[in-house]
């Protein structure tokens, strides 16, 4: 039966028993107690429910706690990706606009009087074309070395109206016609002609670098195999490199440099012999 000192000793043991801290013997006792004292009983249901309520505060804590790290990660990473992302972006545009700016130079380049010097050296042939412009009057020697060693030259011409054209292979004459219809020269000149073109070549990796060639500072444009240098302050190619066939061109260029006289000269020269 109910003794009223074992409520006493129940008392000071229901903290312990709800924390699930006390012996098999101890339960035993307590549980009988429970069994037969409603006073007690109350008190161990009021504490095991409290007990309950803060075992779920302190989940409730450390889920809050797990999340706040999950979410610092989180936030972390993505600080980690928008910076990565900017940088790239950073490096796409700037080349973008390098790239648009050599093109921008190059189209507007003046070629109404200059001197251009092509030395082209590939695995079948060379070839070098000097090529004097004034003007409407143009002047172009062109001389090869083709695949069966053969030496081919070409000169044309056209000065003040008149036009002339000949072609030589081994120092045999081929064609020397006066009237034959003469073009002047284009001069080679990287450029795209299409936003897609630089934004493509922008957004590949390692395409546009800074360097200089022959004491020039330069843009080296690399796709694949080719190499393109390109000069800072005229947007200008001044040499092409091809590993896949060996092809090295050279460009020189010289501007505001030619005269009548010299032209004059040079088709003297070249009708005399
Ligand atoms: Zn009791």
């Amino acid at each position: 039966m109910k003794n009223p000192k074992d409520c006493k000793i129940v008392k000071d043991l229901l903290p312990t028993y709800v924390d699930k801290l006390t012996s098999d013997e101890t339960n035993i006792f307590i549980e009988n107690h429970l069994k037969e004292c409603d006073n007690c009983r109350e008190s161990f249901e009021n504490m095991s429910s409290n007990n309950e309520h803060n075992e779920n505060n302190s989940i409730n804590k450390r889920k809050v706690k797990i999340f706040k790290k999950i979410n610092h990660k989180i936030r972390i990473l993505q600080a980690i990706i928008i910076v990565i992302v900017l940088i790239f972006l950073i490096i796409v545009i700037r080349k973008y606009l390098i790239l648009n700016h050599v093109e921008t130079m190059a189209e507007n380049t003046d070629f109404s009087n200059y001197y251009l010097k092509i030395v082209e050296s590939t695995d079948r042939v060379t070839n070098r074309i000097d090529y004097y412009q004034n003007g409407d009057n143009f002047f172009k020697i062109q001389t090869k070395i083709n695949i069966n060693n053969k030496i081919e030259k070409y000169i044309e011409y056209k000065f003040n109206g008149n036009q002339y054209y000949y072609s030589e292979i081994d120092g045999e004459e081929i064609s020397n016609e006066v009237e034959r219809d003469v073009e002047p020269f284009v001069p080679y000149q990287f450029l795209n002609k299409s936003l897609l073109g630089n934004i493509g070549l922008a957004l590949f990796p390692n395409t546009l670098e800074e360097t200089s060639l022959y004491k020039k500072a330069c843009y080296l444009l690399k796709v694949d195999n080719y190499f393109n240098f390109i000069d800072k302050e005229t947007g200008l190619t001044i040499k092409e490199i091809n590993i896949d066939n060996n092809m090295v061109i050279d460009y020189s260029y010289s501007f505001g440099s030619v005269t009548n006289e010299m032209m004059q000269e040079l088709i003297k020269q070249c009708t005399d012999k």
